[in-house]
Order: C-alpha cells, then structure tokens, then sequence
C-alpha cells in the first residue's frame, strides 16, 4: 500500500470485515486474489462456484441483496398450477460449501479505480477482479402511468421471479368468469425471448381447467412470435383453440390501472388482469459503474473473457451484456457465459492466456402444457477476430413437435443447472 491508512480506511475495512464475518467468511489474508461477484442469479452464482472449484486459493466473496435464490425459468409453471413457490427457490449453501462467501446486501457502487465495491449495510469491499452479473432491471418511464399502476398493484411485470410471481397467480385465479388476462411484450431483445409464449400457455393451461370461458390476450411489440413461433402456435390451436389471441406490432405506450387499460400507439385495450412486461436493460449497479456501453442499455465485453470494454478488471455476464449475434438472454447461456468467465479470471489471476477457442451451448424448454414441451438449442463458438461469439451453423435446432419426452428433459434440465449453479 502506498498511502497512509486513515480512520475511515479502517472504518471501511472493519464494515466489510463485518459484513465478511457475518458470512462466516476468512478475510483476504494469506489468499492469491480476491474476486467480488456482483448478483447470484444464474451468472454470479456459477462464476462463483467455479471459480473456487478451479482453483480454491482465490478468495470468492458474492453480493447478493436477496437471502435466497429464486428461479424465473419454471416461474411461469407456478402461474399454471403444476407447480409452487418452493420448487424455485434454493439457498446459497452448497455456494457456502464450496467457500464461496456469500454476503446478503446491495451494492451500491463501484469505485473501479480503487478496486472497491460498496455495500449499502456493511462498508466496503476490495477485489482484484469484479464480476458483475446483476440480470436485468426495467425501463418503467417507456410506458406512461406504468410504476403508479405497479404500486396500485394492478399492474404487474413478473419478469423476476418472486413477490410478483405470486401476485399474477393470486390475479389469475381471482379472475372473474370468462375475463381477459392481457400480457404485454416488449420490442426484443429482452430477457427470455421465449418466456411471454410459455407464459402465455401456462395461463391458458390455469384457465382451461379452472374459467373456461377465459381468454389470454398477447399484445406484443414485436411482428410477430419471437421464438418457436410455429410451435407455439399449433399448441395454442391444439390445447387452447379459441382462448389465445395474438396481436403482434401492439408496443404498450401506457397503461391506466383505474379502467384496467393498456394503451397501444392506435387503441386502447381493455383487460381484467395486467401482465405489462416492460422493456429491459442491464441491471442498476451496471449503469452506475460505467459498464453500459451499447443504446443506454446493455454492457459491451470481450467474450473471449466476458471483460468489460469500458472498464477493466471488470468482468459482465448474463442478462446485462450486449448479446452476441444469435445469443438469447436466458438463464441456460448465463451459466455458460459463466464457466467462460470464471475460467478465463482463474487464468488471468495465475498468469496464463485465457482459453482462446471456448465454445458454448444454449438450450431453452418451454412448457405449454402440464407435461408438453417444445426447445430451441444453439452452440456458440468465438471469431477470434471479431471478439464475439457467432452461432455454429448446423448445431442445434428446434422440436419437431412437442411432446411429453421433452416435458422430462425440461425439468431434468431445471434441476442439473440449479445444481451446476448452487449445489
Ligand atoms: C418467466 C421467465 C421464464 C424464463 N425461463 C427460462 C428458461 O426456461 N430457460 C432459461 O435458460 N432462461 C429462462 N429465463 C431467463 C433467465 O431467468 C435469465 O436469463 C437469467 O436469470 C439471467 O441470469 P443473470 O445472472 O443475468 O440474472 P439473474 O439470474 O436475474 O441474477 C441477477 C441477480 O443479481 C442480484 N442483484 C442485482 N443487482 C444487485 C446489487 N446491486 N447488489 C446485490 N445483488 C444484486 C439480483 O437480486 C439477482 O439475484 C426466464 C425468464 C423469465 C422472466
């Protein structure tokens, strides 16, 4: 340390020594590095495990505000009934078993020159490298009345798992006889590009055993289906013929909670549940530590590191990167985004190059009924060139058809990656 140690240094350090404490963490003393991960969604959980898995000499300290994680993919399986609250959620302890320090509290900056984060609760924390996986947050003000309406609690996003998932079950099922439950999609890219249409069978599922006279209205933004559109639709004209209407080129601009309106550039309609998903961008803490580089949204990196372009020691994964040509916003490629991460930082920290040549896989299952599932799936390789990742043409592909086989795979898939993430 080249400078003098003042009373607020030791104030800062005793906070986080604190925080670190309450984990039940060791302290940076005699370890190689310390890596600080920043959210422990499907991103940072992984980084974090891997990274002590790779090599348990470097200290791993992750930031989490919630005490427990809470899973979107299957969220929307809570709304159609075939499944609860408690199959989402996982603790942070297989994390813990792994050495991983885990800190419930917010970040609220980042000071990149100083190698330092600060937490809202517990002072500050130093790193040697950052890894910022904070998902997304919304871009309310894109949608006039929008946050009066969310706090009315009439209108509701669901788009993170947890309170709200739980709030849209409650609207579902209090729906009255034969009403319309309006979801609204964003222009993509937003988080889950299949998500809006799974979510839409999954309510039409609820409402086929439950108010049959029901419909599900999709007012999307965009022209048309944004993923698995054929498929989707012949299920909804399969399992729900007449209870699914889609109307594409309907961008929400307003909503009015009081006469339960959503306000489209050419019409006003009306609904009796809300499900307004507003548009995305990368996470609040990513926006404050200068990592958005792309339309005010979304963090540019070099995915042969997942580095930031505008920052650097700072590394960015998950929903708030700028996606690479072909790559969804979806849980599946955050956690390989991660293990690119995590290996290419356990590099870095021992001085070696980076893998040159990772190659990554995506794999989305949607569940439009109980059991019938339908997937998309892609492998990414890296233009060395281009520093990006481009799709393998010829790998990956869709379902032929859906069908209960995949159902199995789909919550096979569920629960191997909240292990490979958590466990
Ligand atoms: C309805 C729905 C269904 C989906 N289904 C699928 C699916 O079937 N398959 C699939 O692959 N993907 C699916 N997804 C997408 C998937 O949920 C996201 O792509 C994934 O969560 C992205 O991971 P992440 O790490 O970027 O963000 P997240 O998983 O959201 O993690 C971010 C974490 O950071 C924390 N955080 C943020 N800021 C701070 C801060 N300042 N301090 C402390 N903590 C902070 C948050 O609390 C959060 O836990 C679905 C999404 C939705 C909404």
């Amino acid at each position: 340390m080249s400078r003098n140690f003042d009373r607020r240094d030791f104030l800062r350090i005793t906070g986080a020594t604190a925080a670190l404490a309450a984990a039940g963490c060791a302290t940076m003393g005699g370890t190689k590095a310390r890596v600080v991960v920043i959210g422990g969604g499907y991103g940072g959980a992984t980084a974090a495990k891997y990274i002590r898995l790779w090599d348990p000499s470097i200290e791993v300290v992750m930031v989490e505000r919630a005490n427990i994680f809470t899973s979107c993919p299957i969220s929307n399986l809570v709304l159609g009934g075939s499944k609860t609250m408690e199959d989402i959620r996982h603790s942070y302890d297989g994390l813990r078993r792994h050495g991983v320090q885990v800190v419930t509290d917010e970040v609220t900056a980042v000071d990149a020159a100083k190698k330092m984060v600060k937490l809202e609760r517990g002072g500050d924390l130093k790193y040697d490298r950052l890894i910022v996986s904070p998902g997304i947050d919304f871009m309310f003000n894109e949608i006039a009345g929008y946050e009066d309406g969310m706090k009315s609690g009439r209108v509701l996003h669901a788009w993170k798992a947890g309170a709200q998932t739980i709030a849209l079950q409650k609207q579902l099922a209090a729906m009255r006889d034969g009403g319309v439950f309006v979801l609204s999609v964003p222009l993509a890219p937003y988080r889950c590009p299949p998500g809006p249409y799974e979510r839409a069978s999954q309510v039409a599922n609820y409402l086929k055993k439950n108010n049959r006279r029901a419909k599900v209205l999709i007012l999307d933004a965009n022209p048309d289906v944004t993923s698995k559109g054929p498929l989707f639709k012949k299920a909804w004209a399969e399992l729900y013929p007449g209870m699914i209407e889609f109307r594409g080129n309907s961008k929400a601009i307003g909503v009015d909670a009081k006469t339960g309106t959503v306000k489209l550039e050419v019409e006003d309609v009306r609904g009796d549940v809300l499900n307004v998903v507003p548009p995305q961008r990368a996470g609040d803490i990513a926006m404050k530590a200068g990592l958005v580089t792309a339309n005010n949204r979304w963090c540019g990196v070099d995915w042969r590191t997942t580095e930031s372009t505008a920052v650097k020691g700072v590394h960015v994964l998950g929903d708030a990167t700028l996606s690479a040509p072909g790559m969804p916003k979806s849980g599946s490629m955050a956690n390989q985004q991660a293990k690119v991460c995590a290996s290419a930082v356990v590099a870095m920290i021992n001085g070696r190059e980076p893998n040159p040549d990772p190659r990554i896989v995506n794999t989305c299952y949607s569940f439009v009924s109980d059991t019938e599932v339908i997937h998309v799936a892609s492998v990414h390789e890296l233009d060395a060139g281009k520093k990006t990742f481009v799709p393998i043409k010829g790998a990956g592909g869709v379902s032929s058809a859906r069908n209960e086989l995949e159902g199995k795979y789909g919550w096979a898939w569920a629960q191997n990656i909240w292990q490979d993430a958590l466990g």
